[in-house]
């Protein structure tokens, strides 16, 4: 039963995502049915729809990687395949009925904020106009596919598609296969077509550290167990991983310590003691610091290189011919199928949707010059009542990004409940209060292993890593209420619709 007392707030939700999805699901629990999830895509889950390459899986761990208002009894390994965490989410979409919410294939174009009436017009691509009180964004960090800039390669009269676009109309079974990249997609399809292909050969260009955690299945007691007892056990399962998580990655990453010369040993030892042949050894080591770049999580990766039928190319590509990949040695490789797993232009967020806010602040202004900012990774210094889910600075990395959406999203339920209670029109951060945060993460940034020199889709275009450089649980911390000092906030006028 909804409170008379209360406003409606009406809501659009910007991608069906986790986050988008999570945003839903927590709205519906607090009793609130106005508000519509706008998709671009044909289908719910954004990355866990997109991806759908042989070998999918998530490294990290399935039970830290739930929404904890709906966990799963049955997830089949410590790390889940792909496939499971998408029919995960498509279930809480069921679950929680948001199928009539959701607009698939339906793209915001733009949102204008009326400083008079104190809504945001959305328009989507089609050109259907609607009006809300708050815009969610959920649009996702790795959505917009990068396409390597080699030379010659739509001369490739093979098949040829990105990792995130995979074309399963096309046979691989005993085809000569390249897939380039080394990122943790590039070593999980590897990991799902040794074997499978006739000749497959991974294109490195950058080698990278590997830590090696074995994907244990759980078994038929364990499940059996939290279907019986989960209430008592995913809490503690989820605050165990949590614990361990934060505790070894997320601490490594933000700060010297034991923590980091740890996980960079198990690294070294793991390539030590897997590739026997020095010369291999030498060629999978890379110059850099293991977790300067996202660390790559798994076990049985450099064993498959024994195979005769799978081939490390560490050769530069020189260009790309009708029939194949040609090195920088003048080596033609002839390829059926070529792979990019190169990745993506991670510093999207938002965009391409134009934001238009107080006096006509435009998103695509603000982010023009500098790299995509904000104030503690939840909002933008002059678009009243939008708040981002896992937008620029959030702490990524190999944490879990169902808790940092939590957070985020709780932060935004709490301005959504205050319009709801009539106490706010508006907020938005201020921009001295975003300037401070960025100085403040700046100055921070050097103690994190990120700036130890590499290349990696963290960096921007400023040449700084766009991630939270401090421990997770800050993030928590400094989002659990809002700072007042740092908002601008409209109180409602008298004459301001409830549409309730
Ligand atoms: P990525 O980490 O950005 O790796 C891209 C790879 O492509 C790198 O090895 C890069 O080499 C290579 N590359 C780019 N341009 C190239 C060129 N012109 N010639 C040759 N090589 C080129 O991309 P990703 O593997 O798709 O992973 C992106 C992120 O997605 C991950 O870090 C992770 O956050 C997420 N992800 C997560 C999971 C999971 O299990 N949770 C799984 C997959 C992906 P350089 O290193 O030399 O640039």
């Amino acid at each position: 039963m909804s409170d008379p007392q209360l406003r409606t707030p009406r809501v659009a939700i910007i991608g069906a995502g986790m986050s988008g999805i999570g945003m839903g699901c927590d709205l519906r629990r607090a009793g609130i049915e106005t508000f519509r999830i706008f998709e671009k895509w044909d289908g719910v889950g954004g990355t866990w729809h997109a991806n759908t390459y042989p070998g999918l899986h998530c490294d990290v761990p399935s039970r830290n990687y739930q929404f904890r208002f709906a966990p799963n009894p049955n997830w089949s390994r410590v790390f889940s395949p792909g496939p499971e965490i998408r029919a995960y989410l498509e279930r809480v979409v069921d679950d929680f009925q948001l199928r009539d919410r959701i607009s698939l294939r339906t793209e915001v174009d733009e949102a204008v904020w009326d400083e008079d009436r104190h809504v945001w017009t959305l328009t989507t691509k089609a050109g259907e106009v609607s009006e809300w009180d708050f815009v969610i964004t959920a649009c996702g960090g790795l959505v917009e596919t990068r396409t390597p800039d080699i030379p010659g390669l739509d001369d490739f009269e093979g098949a040829r598609f990105h990792s995130a676009e995979w074309d399963h109309s096309v046979p691989l079974e005993g085809k000569r296969v390249a897939v380039i990249g080394t990122g943790s997609t590039g070593m999980q399809i590897t990991k799902g077509l040794a074997g499978v292909a006739g000749h497959f050969e991974l294109y490195q260009r950058t080698p990278q550290w590997i830590l090696p955690i074995p994907n244990r299945r759980y078994t038929r007691l364990t499940k059996w167990a939290m279907r019986r007892f989960g209430d008592q056990l995913e809490p503690l399962f989820f605050a165990g991983h949590q614990k361990l998580t934060e505790g070894s990655f997320g601490v490594a990453v933000v700060q010297p310590g034991w923590q980091r010369r740890l996980l960079s040993w198990m690294c070294r030892k793991h390539l030590d003691w897997t590739v026997r042949d020095p010369e291999l050894r030498r060629r999978f080591t890379p110059d850099d610091l293991p977790m300067c770049k996202r660390l790559i999580i798994g076990t049985g990766f450099y064993q498959l290189f024994r195979r005769p039928d799978v081939e490390l190319v560490d050769v530069g590509i020189d260009h790309i011919e009708a029939r194949g990949i040609v090195t920088t040695d003048g080596v033609l490789h002839e390829q059926d199928v070529i792979v990019t797993a190169t990745g993506f232009n991670a510093h999207q967020f938002v965009r391409p949707m134009e934001l238009v806010g107080l006096e006509g602040r435009r998103l695509s202004d603000a982010w023009g010059e500098r790299e995509p900012y904000g104030y503690r990774s939840v909002a933008i210094p002059g678009f009243p009542n939008v708040f981002m889910l896992i937008g620029p600075h959030s702490p990524f990395g190999n944490q879990s990004l169902f808790i940092i959406s939590e957070t985020q999203r709780a932060f935004a339920m709490g301005w959504i409940e205050r319009w709801r209670r009539g106490e706010i029109a508006w907020a938005t951060p201020t921009d001295e209060a975003a300037e401070r945060f960025n100085a403040e993460m700046k100055q921070a940034l050097p103690n994190t292993i990120w700036t130890s020199g590499c290349s990696s889709w963290y960096i921007g275009k400023d040449g700084l890593p766009s991630v939270w450089p401090w421990q997770a649980s800050h993030h928590r911390e400094i989002l659990r209420e809002p700072e007042p000092a740092d908002w601008l906030v409209e109180q409602p006028r008298e004459r301001e619709p409830a549409h309730a």
